[in-house]
């Protein structure tokens, strides 16, 4: 089968020639129609995640086919043990045994990957691959970050790409106001942005004309915690949504006073993913795409590394 490669971090991804997947007992052998991009992605291959298996196919929002058929998603979370304090208290999204895809088990960058079965997740009818791949990390992720944000109002969202364009649709439908901020200056993105309902757009370091209510911090910038701080109200939570951030600076203790809160929110239950993917058409969510055929999947990343991509990228087998 023809996939993308890892070979080494920091190091552009390598087309290879590889032998197919063999799906041990439980496992689904899944052939690709579609693989989102991911910010995540970004992290494990320049380095910043440490120790992925190594060489390794990147990708973890896979739509394809089984044996039988069926569409079936491949999530972030691959393998999680059962056993420890945090699999057998429902959060196995903290598993410390946990198993990701794209990172210590193949990905979806390749014409074909193996999957547990128990974590493969129904892709909701209605949804064409391209369309439905981002859903399976901007979207889930972005949809526990929101839950775990509370329902303050307005909802102010950091970083305005695969995630922010999903959880914009998912709060608007709660009937919420959004402001979104970007990189200082990038009119692109906030004009997507108003284009899909945000109540108001601005760089960063602005100041919105109302204190947030909450707000969920998607771009790997630790400088972003302060300043999401100094304009959330008393009792707003900030959730920051990424696996990897950079140092956040010292604040003073007054932007936290008032019962603020600053959380992570970390993976995904198997839980988030149904119950995200039943609400995704009853909203309808609509994913907004950038196409890239599998060779491509080093143009894909260097466009994300560098904020251009509007929406999402999605690797297509099709
Ligand atoms: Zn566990
Ligand atoms: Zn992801």
């Amino acid at each position: 089968m023809r996939a993308m490669v890892l070979e080494e971090p920091g190091r552009p991804l390598v087309e290879r020639e590889l032998p197919p997947p063999e799906p041990v007992p439980g496992q689904a052998l899944v052939t690709v129609r579609a693989c989102g991009v991911c910010r995540t992605d970004l992290h494990v291959a320049d380095g910043d995640l440490r120790d992925p298996k190594l060489p390794l196919v990147l990708g973890h929002q896979i739509v394809g086919t089984v044996a039988d058929g069926d569409r079936v998603g491949v999530p972030w979370l691959g393998w999680t043990c059962g056993e420890c304090r945090y699999c057998r208290s429902g959060r196995e999204n903290l598993c410390d045994r946990a198993r990701f895809t794209g990172y210590q088990l193949d990905g979806g960058f390749a014409e074909y990957a193996v999957a547990d079965e128990r974590y493969c997740l129904p892709i909701p009818d209605g949804y064409p691959d391209e369309q439905a791949a981002p859903l399976l990390c901007a979207g889930l992720i972005g949809h526990r970050a929101l839950r775990h944000a509370g329902d303050g109002d307005p909802l102010g969202l950091y970083g305005f790409g695969a995630s922010a364009h999903i959880v914009l649709q998912v709060a608007r439908h709660q009937g919420r106001r959004v402001f979104a901020f970007t990189r200082t200056g990038d009119e692109d993105a906030q004009r997507f942005a108003r284009e899909l309902g945000a109540d108001w757009t601005g760089g960063s370091d602005d100041v919105p004309p109302e204190q947030l209510g909450a707000a969920i911090i998607f771009a790997p910038v630790g400088e972003l915690v302060p300043a999401a701080l100094r304009v959330t109200a008393k009792g707003g939570t900030v959730v920051c949504a990424g696996i990897h951030m950079s140092d956040i600076p010292a604040f003073p203790y007054e932007l936290l006073w008032g019962e603020r809160v600053v959380r992570s929110v970390a993976n995904l239950t198997r839980r988030d993913g149904e119950e995200f993917l039943a609400l995704a058409p009853e909203i309808p969510i609509r994913t907004e795409i950038e196409l890239y055929r599998l060779e491509q999947a080093n143009e894909a990343l260097s466009r994300l590394r560098a904020g251009r991509v509007r929406g999402a990228a999605v690797v297509s087998m099709g």
